[in-house]
């Protein structure tokens, strides 16, 4: 196989060597990991769908990957699959500002993505803290958030058409970008989410919005979650320019102070904070300054009005994936619940991990305003999946969601029961068997390995 892989891509782009394949190989938390036949960098669709059929005939199973920055173990080789990066499907298309759309490569980055829209003051609305690596073919196959959903919705709501290779190389084309079409099954948007499991997306159609010049974000020091909720429910009424709110505590700022070079925002630290970000035509601050003045229990407040001191004050936030890896290798749960729920949760979930694991800790931060919050679990054994049983059952007992925005992956394969009836598991079971009859897609990701 390698060396008609080698006719398809070049001599170059397939990586059997083991120091050339090891990036390959493990994931950004270092808690997956797994060897890989080879690593084959295809350039353009052509090649994806000579690669796959190549694949195909030798019976190989496949893992796609994008940027590598997937949090749940769903892009790494785990048995000696082929992992086919598309890291070089970097295409950029000119921007169509009539229809307020551009056709990208799937190996495109985020940050690229919005740096190009830009040129054409437009924007590209889904924002997260790996943008200068994660690409669009990732972001659609996770069905990425990140920080502006609650104005913009997730990554499924700006895909308007995909290009897909199934697992024997034919091209399924949805690019017209046509926003009203009901001509059939929605195939982008079953695509979107789907984890690398039914289809190698290839090309991107993708909507842009307008873009806002005049930002302001707020660090707010609250008391607690309680009064970060109600606070939240007052600026979102007041302000239709609010386009992010997330959630930190006291642990995970002093872990970031202590990871980065970040300078503490306050004289003293404070129990909550809630990060708010507004964009709009016109300066949002004032608007701002009136609906914080509404807040009571408010127990100190950095504002940031240029680029230079909003960036400092999202650092805080942003840091926090990077600095809980920096001190371990972190147990990474990614939960969403109904608001009314939230406090219930955080309440619960220390005495939930103590009663597993004493020497574990939780650092819990996360988007506020899609009800997401991010679980990460220290000081345990990475590979102890009883944490995970039982924070994930503490979800599903309050109604919430295993996974807000990072997907499935290997990672919680065993915990999807604990959400999806059987009727639906069979479905989906069944949609995966339509593009993938013998698991040779991403085998172990979604579902349980064959
Ligand atoms: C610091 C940091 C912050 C993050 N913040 C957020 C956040 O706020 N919100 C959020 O949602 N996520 C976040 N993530 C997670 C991650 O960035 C997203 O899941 C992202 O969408 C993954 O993109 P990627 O290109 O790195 O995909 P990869 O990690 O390479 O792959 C992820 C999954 O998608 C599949 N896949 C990749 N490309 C394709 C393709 N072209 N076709 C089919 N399947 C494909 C893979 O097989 C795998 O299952 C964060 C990660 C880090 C490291």
């Amino acid at each position: 196989m390698v060396g008609a892989l080698e006719r398809v891509v070049g001599e170059s782009f397939v990586l059997t060597d083991p120091d050339l394949r090891a990036p390959y190989e493990v994931d950004w938390t270092r808690r997956f990991h797994g060897s890989a036949r080879l690593v084959v960098r295809p350039k353009d669709t052509d090649q994806v769908g000579q690669v796959l059929r190549c694949c195909h005939e030798a019976g190989a199973t496949v893992v796609t990957q994008g940027g590598n920055t997937g949090l749940v173990g769903g892009g790494v080789p785990d048995r000696g699959e082929v992992v086919l990066s598309l890291t070089r499907l970097d295409d950029l298309q000119e921007v169509d500002t009539l229809a307020g759309q551009v056709s990208v490569g799937a190996g495109v980055t985020l940050a690229r993505v919005q740096e190009h829209a830009a040129a054409s003051d437009l924007h590209f609305p889904v924002d997260l803290a790996a943008r200068d690596s994660a690409t669009i073919g990732g972001m659609i196959a996770t069905n990425a958030g990140g920080i502006r959903v609650l104005r913009y919705g997730s990554t499924r709501a700006q895909v308007l058409g995909v290009e897909a290779v199934t697992v024997d190389g034919r091209v399924l084309t949805r690019m017209d970008g046509l926003v009203k079409d009901n001509a059939g099954y929605d195939l982008a948007g079953l695509l979107t989410g789907s984890e690398g499991t039914i289809a190698v997306i290839t090309r991107a159609r993708l909507r842009l919005v307008p873009r806002l010049q005049h930002r302001v974000v707020a660090l707010l020091a609250l008391d607690s979650i309680e009064v970060a909720q109600n606070t939240l429910r007052r600026v979102r009424t007041a302000m239709p320019s609010l386009e992010a709110a997330e959630v930190f505590f006291a642990d995970g700022l002093d872990l970031v102070l202590e990871q980065t070079s970040a300078t503490a925002p306050f004289a003293a630290p404070h129990p909550v904070y809630l990060l708010l970000e507004c964009a709009a035509r016109e300066d949002p601050t004032e608007e701002l300054a009136a609906a914080l003045e509404e807040v009571e229990d408010l127990l100190d407040v950095a504002v940031g009005t240029d680029a230079e001191s909003r960036a400092r004050l999202w650092e805080l936030r942003e840091a926090h994936t990077a600095a809980i890896s920096a001190a371990g290798v972190p147990i990474k749960l990614d939960v969403s619940l109904p608001p009314a729920r939230i406090g219930a949760f955080l309440a619960r979930l220390d005495d939930v991990v103590a009663a597993i694991e004493p020497a574990a800790r939780s650092i819990v931060f996360g988007h506020l305003g899609d009800g997401n919050l991010h679980v990460n679990l220290l000081g345990a054994d990475p590979a102890d999946y009883n944490l995970e049983a039982g924070v994930l059952g503490l979800t599903t007992q309050l109604g919430g969601s295993i996974s807000a925005e990072h997907g499935i992956g290997r990672a919680k394969v065993a915990w999807l029961h604990l959400q999806r009836d059987p009727t639906d598991m069979a479905v989906m079971s069944a949609i995966k068997g339509a593009f993938d009859p013998d698991g040779r897609l991403n085998p172990g990701v979604l579902f349980p390995r064959r």
